[in-house]
């Protein structure tokens, strides 16, 4: 008996074989739930659909998460596919290039508000949207990154809109508790993938971490995909509201061992 026999995942959030969400759609399939996916925009077609095809899926919704009837179609359409669904996966973020790079302060208006619209609002827009169709026991993920409680150079309004999401995902835990949906967050240690190279000087903070982080290894989109089986399946049952690091302990880290003259002789 798999953990998730009998479940149906709809994910948000894959672009390629290099996505969090893809380790995700691998680790939940495994387990035995039914997956169904949505992508941003058409160029992206052509390489979900044999992802998806690869496990099993001809669920392939194309779905930009700034319109709400795009949202909404996506729901209708796993309404009609597969009556319920039982869990959720918003693994999308988006920030002009031009915002993660120098100085905080520089933040622009109309980028403050697209990193708030694409990362934040879209994940309270996808559970609205679901709501009705949602199965007792479900569970509703999110991806974060501990920039949202500590500054990480250049990753600026990211950082402000994770912390969002993160609050988020404790307000929809509170709405959805009477249903027995459970609500939380995965913080993700630094993964090479679309979206992390448009933050500024990524290869070096992806380095750092591996020397920083207790274990001393990054960590992959597969560590990222157990763990979400985890937090989606029985196993976790009464956690909810919750970030989950998977940074190989790096946020439990103050300081370095200090490299004193000493030890450099
Ligand atoms: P990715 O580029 O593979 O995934 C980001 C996804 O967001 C893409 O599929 C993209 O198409 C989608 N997206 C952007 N704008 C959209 C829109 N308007 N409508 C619909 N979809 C849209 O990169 P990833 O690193 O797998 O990112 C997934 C999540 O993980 C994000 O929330 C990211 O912030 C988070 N995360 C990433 C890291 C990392 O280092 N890669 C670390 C912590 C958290």
């Amino acid at each position: 008996m798999t953990l998730l026999e009998g479940k149906t995942a709809i994910i948000f959030g894959l672009a390629n074989d290099r996505s969090i969400a893809w380790g995700i759609a691998k680790a939940l399939h495994v387990q035995g739930a039914t997956l169904g996916f949505s992508y941003a925009n058409e160029q992206l077609e052509r390489r979900v659909r044999p992802l998806a095809e690869s496990l099993g899926s001809t669920f392939t919704e194309e779905c930009d998460v700034a319109k709400d009837k795009d949202i909404q179609a996506v729901a209708d359409k796993a309404a009609d596919t597969f009556g319920k669904v039982d869990i959720l996966i918003h693994s999308v973020a988006f920030a002009d290039r031009n915002e993660l790079i120098g100085p905080y302060y520089n933040t622009s208006r109309a980028g403050f508000h697209l990193a708030m619209d694409i990362s934040v609002y879209s994940f309270v827009g996808i559970a609205k949207a679901f709501q009705p169709i949602l199965n007792p026991g479900g569970a509703l993920l999110c991806m974060t990154y501990y920039g949202s409680e500590k500054v990480a150079p250049n990753y600026n309004a990211m950082g402000v809109a994770k912390a969002a999401l993160e609050a988020s995902t404790r307000y929809l835990a509170y709405d959805f508790g009477e249903q027995r949906i459970r609500v939380n967050a995965i913080s993700a240690g630094p993964i090479r993938t679309l979206a992390s190279s448009g933050v500024g000087k990524f290869r070096d903070m992806y380095k750092y971490f591996a020397d920083a982080a207790p274990i001393k290894e990054n960590v992959t989109i597969e560590d990222i995909g157990q763990s979400a089986v985890f937090l989606c399946s029985d196993m976790s049952r009464h956690i909810t509201g919750e970030v989950l690091f998977v940074d190989s302990g790096y946020n439990i880290v103050g300081m370095l061992e200090p490299c004193m003259p000493a030890d450099r002789e």
